[in-house]
């Protein structure tokens, strides 16, 4: 199956992300810890990457999609994947969407995790002090939800003139989320 999970930054995409690759058996390609990787390794494409990052502006496109493109080569991603933090803009959408016919493995699902801006605000100054994300500052969140509401939202539209959109509340306890997702795609899941 292969699956992507749209929503603001601390709308819960890693953290069911996590679950979902348990329950569905795929691997989770998640950008922002491809990018955190590189970063802790020194990589130049780490050097590039670490302050746009801690900004929390956009990394270049050309980038991620060369990261993804390398991803998606490795042979774990053949019976699929849930992919998480990408694409951000139209772009992105655009490109991945090529991309994936070019390699034979269209998008099955796309799962936009829907929760108001107080809730985000929250849930991120939480994780500020649980996990010290350099972007977690209230400087950087701020910029994250503008660039989010500018930028990642009309990706929404994108898969849903696709056909391909499913929406599912994101606030409630982890497990009541995640039955949500389950029940959400269980209807590709059985084409597929
Ligand atoms: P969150 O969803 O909580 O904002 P992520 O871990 O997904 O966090 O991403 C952290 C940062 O990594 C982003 O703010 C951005 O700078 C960079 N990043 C991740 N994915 C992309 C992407 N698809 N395009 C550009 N930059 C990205």
């Amino acid at each position: 199956m292969r699956l992507v999970l749209l929503g603001a930054p601390g709308s819960g995409k890693g953290t069911q992300a996590a679950r979902l690759k348990q329950h569905l058996q795929v691997p989770h390609i998640s950008t922002g810890d491809l990018l955190r990787a590189e970063v802790a390794a020194g990589s130049p494409l780490g050097v590039q990457a670490k302050e746009i990052m801690a900004r929390g502006d956009l990394v270049s496109d050309d980038i991620l999609l060369g990261m993804l493109e390398d991803r998606f080569s490795r042979p774990d991603t053949a019976n699929g994947f849930i992919l998480d933090g990408y694409p951000r803009n139209l772009a992105q959408a655009a490109a991945l969407d090529g991309l994936l016919q070019r390699i034979g493995q269209p998008m099955d699902a796309a799962v936009q995790l829907e929760v108001d801006n107080e809730l985000l605000i929250e849930r991120l100054a939480g994780r500020a002090k649980a996990e010290g994300r350099s972007d977690d500052n209230p400087e950087s969140v701020r910029k994250r939800l503008e660039v989010y509401d500018a930028q990642t939202a009309p990706v929404i539209e994108f898969y849903r003139q696709h056909g391909q959109l499913t929406t599912v509340d994101g606030v409630g306890t982890l497990d009541e989320v995640f039955t949500r997702i389950i029940e959400a795609i269980a209807p590709v899941r059985e084409v597929g």
